[in-house]
């Protein structure tokens, strides 16, 4: 670990490959993004350029800065830099002077100018770094494989010295697409959802189906708690909890056990796509990979999701479960999505559910449900919470209508 104090963070776009007005929409919002994110360092400064986000760290601590930047989706990677004249000798000096604090025994010198008039080009700026390291360390360079990469930028203004690069979130920033009503459950699958989609730049907003008494209180927590952690990527997520139980009750009264999943799961869609269109949400994103569970094969995602208008989105349709939890642990959900709080759909859960519902035994069955006022008033009781970053615990806030 580096024990220099750098001056700035050098912050490189990523996945920029559009031009024009969409360059400078996915730039400015990345931006707004950085930002918001490091708000909690209240004397950092901002200076963006055409492909670079310049952050002077004042009394800021960069370490803790660079924890921070790794969540923002939208940077490919980002550097601790300092600034020096742009003297040949100086920055050779520097350089020396900075790998000398770091740990590691091979290196490599990367230059690049993005002036191109001055003086000495890339190769020669490479060997002069290179010998000085050389003639007073003990490093040796290794081009394929080294410890430490330093990069040399010289600037219009300055050189900027960097040791090594720092791996960014990738994908957009969040807030570059329309936004996305993702169904989050307190399991192991949802949450990752709701982290691919914002990875590619969609806004989230969250609709969770609860069912008290069945369900208690810690459920509903254990929800919240994901959707907490959810705001190390996008700053606040409004989430609205559905009051589920007495469209359940009803499923479970009149129709047969087997076909009750394939039933609760078109009336969750029918809410889910009520609210997303109230909250001018463009889709619905839900945790479901091909094959998991009965209501997830082919013939049952057909069933189910022939009701909606809207595009369905599932970022995990194809991974194993074991790619999801890896993906979970890395954004820390996976703790709080195996505590074992009863969710709606665990409780509910038939013994024998079909992997092939009949599309004639759906129709009927949905017939004989008294249910629109029903979905009426689940509307009507919707609670609406917004969890934000600044939260130190999840004790969200509870608005009482929508925003
Ligand atoms: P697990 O990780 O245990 O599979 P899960 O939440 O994925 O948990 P599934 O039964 O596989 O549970 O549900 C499929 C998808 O349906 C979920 O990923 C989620 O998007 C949605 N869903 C399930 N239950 C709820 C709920 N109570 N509220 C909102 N969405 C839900
Ligand atoms: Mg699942």
């Amino acid at each position: 670990m580096s024990t220099t104090n750098y001056e700035f963070i050098v912050c490189r776009y990523g996945e920029l490959s559009t031009k024009g007005k969409n360059r400078r929409n996915f730039t400015a919002q990345l931006v707004r993004n950085v930002r918001a994110q490091l708000k909690a360092f209240p004397t950092l400064e901002f200076k963006e350029t055409y492909d670079r986000l310049y952050i002077t760290l004042h009394e800021e601590d960069g370490l803790a800065v660079s924890e921070e930047l790794k969540h923002v989706f939208g940077l490919s990677s980002f550097s601790l830099a300092i600034k020096v004249e742009r003297d040949l000798e100086v920055i050779a000096q520097l350089a020396t002077e900075l790998i000398q604090k770091e740990s590691g025994s091979t290196f490599k010198v990367l230059a690049r100018r993005h002036d191109k008039n001055y003086e000495h080009v890339s190769d020669v700026i490479n060997r002069h770094v290179a010998t000085r390291i050389l003639q007073n360390t003990d490093y040796k360079v290794n081009v394929k494989n080294p410890d430490i990469g330093i990069i040399v930028e010289i600037r219009n203004d300055a050189a900027y010295i960097m040791m090594g690069k720092i791996e960014g979130a990738g994908g957009y920033p969040v807030g570059i697409q329309g936004k996305v009503m993702l169904m989050l459950s307190g399991g192991i699958d949802s949450p990752v959802a709701g982290y691919l989609m914002m990875k590619r730049g969609v806004t989230l907003e969250a609709v969770h189906f609860a069912s008290p008494p069945y369900t208690s209180q810690e459920a509903q927590k254990k929800v919240i708690d994901l959707a907490q952690k959810l705001t190390n990527y996008q700053s606040s997520i409004k989430v609205h909890v559905v009051p589920f139980t007495d469209i359940q009750l009803e499923i479970y009264k009149k129709v047969p056990e087997s076909y009750a999943i394939t039933m609760m799961r078109r009336y969750m869609l029918r809410i889910g796509e009520r609210l997303a269109n109230e909250r001018h949400a463009l889709a619905i994103a839900n945790g479901e990979s091909l094959g998991q569970v009965a209501s997830q094969t082919l013939h049952s995602m057909k069933e189910i999701t022939n009701i909606s208008t809207l595009p369905i989105l599932r970022p995990l349709i194809t991974y194993d479960k074991v790619e999801i939890i890896d993906l979970s642990r890395k954004i820390d959900t996976y703790e709080t999505s195996i505590l074992p709080f009863e969710d709606c759909c665990t409780i509910f859960t038939p013994t024998k559910p079909t992997t092939k519902p009949n599309p004639r035994k759906v129709e009927l069955f949905e017939s004989k449900l008294v249910i629109e006022d029903l979905i009426d008033q689940a509307m009507e009781n919707i609670e609406v919470i917004e969890v934000t970053k600044a939260m130190a615990e999840a004790t969200a806030e509870v608005t009482d209508s929508f925003l």
